[in-house]
């Protein structure tokens, strides 16, 4: 079965609601593939306004972020209900932005993607190792084993309908795009990770993208390697760029 394409805008703490309704209407005639799933995952004071925009558009709408509880008193959050009610589709998960800054460990990322399931949504659970876990040779183990957390207790029916996205911090924001090889090298390892803790078929279906610096130039040859599904893109998704990325 061939994997469906998933490329996906990270927007981060960037646009207002009036800016980011403004990008929506600059991307649209940009965006159009109808072999891609394309999806913005923009900031949660924009979910309402940029889900109007995308009204009738082959464009999905994503989150960055969640609570795992439904309801509460836990100021300053949002839930997965609230989300998939807002007509939320995608959600990023566990970003090494919300891990290093905000303290998120792979037990909450774990129910997190727990959560995201039960709730409708579907997870891009991302997971990456550090320039220096790197330099000590040791990122492959180090990624395995937030797979093997972060996925504890997930069905492999669930895990089918899951986007991994695999993002060496050293190259988030950073202008360092990982290889082509370097990349295919982890996600075919998070495959054959897949693969052991379910089975062949699951491995098969989970979509792995592929996230850090990708951009217009380097797209192409990322997304031809036969493990990279797709990207997860944080600078170039504020572009007319992202266009060219959609379609490469
Ligand atoms: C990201 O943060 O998910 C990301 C890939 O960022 P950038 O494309 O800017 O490196």
């Amino acid at each position: 079965m061939a994997r469906r394409r998933i490329i996906a805008g990270n927007w981060k703490m960037n646009k207002t609601p009036t800016e980011a309704v403004e990008l929506v209407n600059t991307l649209a005639g940009l965006v159009k593939n109808d072999d891609v799933d394309v999806v913005y995952c923009v900031p949660a004071i924009d979910i309402v306004p940029v889900g109007a925009a995308l009204m009738g558009s082959n464009v999905n709408l994503g989150a960055q972020n969640f609570y795992i509880e439904d309801k509460g008193a836990f100021t300053g959050e949002i839930s997965a209900p609230m989300l998939k009610d807002a007509g939320v589709k995608y959600v990023i998960i566990g970003h090494s932005e919300r891990r290093d800054i905000f303290g998120e460990n792979d037990v909450m990322i774990n129910a997190k993607v727990k959560k995201a399931f039960a709730s409708g949504l579907s997870p891009i659970l991302c997971c990456g190792e550090s320039l220096a876990l790197r330099k000590a040779g040791v990122y492959k183990e180090w990624i395995a084993r937030q797979i093997k957390w972060d996925l504890d207790g997930v069905s492999a029916d669930e895990v089918k309908k899951l986007v991994i996205a695999y993002e060496p911090i050293w190259a988030i924001g950073t202008g360092e795009t990982a290889t082509a090889d370097q990349a295919e090298e982890v996600c075919k390892m998070i495959r054959d990770q897949i693969a052991e803790m379910y089975d062949a078929a699951t491995a098969e279906e989970v979509r792995i993208q592929y996230g850090g610096s990708m951009n217009a130039g380097n797209a192409a040859e990322l997304l031809s390697k036969p493990d990279i599904d797709g990207g997860l893109i944080g600078g170039a998704s504020l572009k007319e760029d992202f266009g060219k990325i959609v379609n490469a």
